[in-house]
């Protein structure tokens, strides 16, 4: 079985099924039945590209209301 993870490019957590972004001990991302993917968690996200950050958490409130 191949289970595909997101991993974020810059602190290395993992994304679970959840998706809660958790800390990787190191092997989830080597293991050979794990497929990662690259990504960025909303922690980087929003340290690296603020102005991006912003825009979703703008989106994810317009969406809120809406509802
Ligand atoms: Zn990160």
């Amino acid at each position: 079985m191949i289970a595909m993870v997101t991993i974020c490019a810059s602190c290395k957590k993992i994304k679970d099924d959840r998706g809660n972004w958790i800390k990787d001990d190191g092997d989830v991302g080597a293991h050979p039945d794990i497929y990662a993917t690259h990504g960025i968690c909303p922690e980087c996200a929003q340290k690296l590209y603020p102005e991006i950050f912003m825009k979703i958490q703008v989106k994810k409130q317009l969406n809120n209301w809406r509802q």
